[in-house]
Formats: structure tokens, C-alpha cells, sequence
């Protein structure tokens, strides 16, 4: 008992010493959740329990994180941005650009199925399997398409290239 304590104690000294200059703890991977005809169809009360308190204000209740607070907004290591509510893969690091504006920007997503777009009073970027809102695109990005997809690192859970 007293062992398995102080290993314990150990780990998570370590893991707060590599989570040193990090804003916000990584989002933990789940497994993904069952689709119907591609589509996750969970509960309310299912997202809840899958999903962080931020995740889920951010994908189930269309909220916004603070800009600058994300762990992804100054990330740009190699490899994939999967959905943090149902694993689909949603954007590349290939399409990820500094936009200065607080949150993660790419140009594109990794495939033109993995997402959709929702016009309301701005055009809403929603996962395509899980309906999760991941933020929102603008037309101010740099060419040749100029478009920025400006996307909330609570809604992402990066997955580093092998
Ligand atoms: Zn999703």
C-alpha cells in the first residue's frame, strides 16, 4: 500500500513536471463512440460523462474558449488533430498557421468529409460525425484559399506523427 502510494506520488509529480508550460491539461482519449449511418448519436447526459466541463461547454453548447488559453493555439508539432468527443479526424498540422488570434487556425481540414459548415450570424465548423462545434471559418485567411478555420483546442486532441 505504502509502495503503491509513493509510486503513485511519483507519477504524478512527473506528469505535472511535463505538463510544465502547458495552459490546460491535454484532453484524454476515449474511445470512440458508436455511429449510425456515421453519425455518434449520444445522449446529453453520455457526452457529459465522456467529455471535460471545457470540451463539452465547447462542442455540445457551441461556447468558445478564452483566446490564448488553449494548449493548442502555440502547437505545432507534426501530425493530426482528432475531434476530443468522437476521434474523427479533423485537421493537419500541414494546414496549421500562426493567425495571432488566440486560437488554433488551419487553412483547411484534413478532408472536406471530416467536417461541415452551419451559417448562422458566423460560419459555425461542426465535426461531421459527432456534430460536436469546433469553432468557426472566416475568410481572412492567407492564399490561395483564404480561409481561416479558427477552431477551439478543447474541442481537438492531438495525436503526434509517427
Ligand atoms: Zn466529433
Amino acid at each position: 500500500m505504502y509502495q503503491w502510494s509513493f509510486v503513485s506520488s511519483v507519477a504524478v509529480a512527473l506528469a505535472m513536471l511535463a505538463g510544465c508550460g502547458e495552459t490546460r491539461p491535454a484532453t484524454p482519449a476515449i474511445p470512440p463512440p458508436a455511429t449510425v449511418n456515421g453519425k455518434a448519436t449520444l445522449s446529453d447526459d453520455e457526452w457529459r460523462a465522456r467529455l471535460t466541463p471545457l470540451a463539452y461547454a465547447v462542442l455540445r453548447e457551441k461556447q468558445t474558449e478564452l483566446a490564448f488559453t488553449g494548449r493548442y493555439d502555440k502547437h505545432y508539432e507534426p501530425g493530426v488533430y482528432r475531434c476530443a468527443g468522437c476521434n474523427n479526424v479533423l485537421f493537419s498540422s500541414k494546414h496549421k498557421f500562426d493567425s495571432r488570434t488566440g486560437w488554433p487556425s488551419f487553412t483547411e481540414p484534413a478532408a472536406s468529409e471530416s467536417i461541415y459548415t452551419h451559417s448562422t450570424d458566423r460560419e459555425a465548423v461542426l465535426c461531421a460525425r459527432c456534430d460536436g462545434h469546433l469553432g468557426h471559418v472566416f475568410p481572412d485567411g492567407p492564399p490561395p484559399g483564404g480561409l481561416r478555420y479558427c477552431i477551439n483546442s478543447a474541442a481537438l486532441r492531438f495525436e503526434a506523427a509517427n
